[in-house]
């Protein structure tokens, strides 16, 4: 058990890595104003937020397809057998790769919907520390430790279902959870 349960401090609010007071949530953390914001949030991210991704490759990839579709009737209109078949062609590849793209965009969104209420479980009772950069759950529920904040995405991306979703540059791919920071059911 990672809790301190030292008898002077209001059980909750300090840090069992360093006993710091300054302690947030992570929600206060990753959103509020005075911290560095941008890399805070990021680093304490809850999940992948690519809501408008699909939309915007539907609206790209039908832009192109469009595009192509001109360029055919271009080539109807002049008599060039081979600009209409290449245009068709590119067409019909264009528009499969838009429906391949945007299932990819629809399946990761679906994933992150799925692992939500896991994922909220997990990061809303979190505590971070302004000390030591410590995150932890006070009392030790629903997952016990000190973690870094690589490591407490880690821990909510793995655990809702969508870790496969860290960007391949995200520092928190190459960390470790420490076993037993989530107990059993
Ligand atoms: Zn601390």
């Amino acid at each position: 058990m990672a809790h301190t349960g030292s008898s002077s401090e209001p059980a909750g609010t300090s840090c069992p890595g360093c006993g710091g007071q300054d302690v947030l949530t992570v929600q206060e953390a990753a959103g509020g104003p005075g911290l560095r914001r941008g890399a805070l949030a990021a680093r304490l991210a809850r999940g992948p937020h690519k809501s408008r991704d699909g939309f915007l490759h539907a609206v790209e990839g039908l832009v192109l397809v469009v595009l192509t579709l001109a360029w055919a009737r271009m080539g109807a209109d002049q008599g060039k057998p081979l600009y209409v078949g290449g245009g068709l062609a590119l067409a019909v590849l264009l528009l499969v790769g838009t429906a391949v793209v945007v299932r990819g965009d629809i399946r990761q969104r679906a994933a992150e919907r799925a692992g939500a209420p896991r994922a909220a479980a997990l990061w809303r009772p979190a505590r971070y520390c302004r000390a030591c950069s410590g995150v932890f759950c006070p009392g030790g529920t629903p997952w016990r430790g000190l973690l870094t904040p690589e490591q407490f995405k880690k821990l909510v991306w793995t655990e809702a279902g969508y870790a496969d979703q860290l960007p391949p540059d995200d520092a928190a791919r190459g960390v470790e959870v420490p076993p037993g920071t989530v107990g059993g059911p």
